[in-house]
């Protein structure tokens, strides 16, 4: 399996794990956009939204559950914060392990 976020969710390469559970794993971005940058993925390898099938709703509302638990223990609460999907090339997704950023700390730039 050569994708790497599988390698990391296997503790086959590095990571600053930051939550994991039995369907999901959260884990710092090495390339921070924002203060608080967080990669949220399920341990299932989906390569992105387009993927999801019916079975995964359940999942895919954990991935959103862990964000906001997460964006409280980071403190970002009350400030706000942004969740992303990137899907596909124009969205410039690069790694094809479907995750969402957890992005905050400071004011975001939109678009
Ligand atoms: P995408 O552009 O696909 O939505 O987001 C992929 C993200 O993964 C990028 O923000 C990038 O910085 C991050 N990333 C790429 N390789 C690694 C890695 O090996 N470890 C970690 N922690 N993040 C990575
Ligand atoms: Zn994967």
């Amino acid at each position: 399996m050569e994708c790497i976020f599988c390698k990391i969710i296997n503790k086959e390469r590095p990571s600053e794990i930051v939550y994991r559970d039995e369907k999901i794993l959260a884990f710092k971005d090495t390339e921070p956009k924002a203060p608080v940058h967080i990669l949220i993925i399920p341990q299932k390898h989906i390569p992105s939204v387009d993927y999801l099938g019916k079975e995964d709703r359940e999942l895919i509302g954990e991935l959103c559950l862990v964000a906001r638990k997460l964006a409280k223990e980071y403190k970002i609460s009350g400030t706000g914060y942004r969740l992303v999907f990137n899907v596909g090339k124009d969205a410039g997704q690069t790694i094809d392990h479907l995750h969402l950023h957890l992005l905050g700390g400071k004011k975001l730039p939109w678009a």
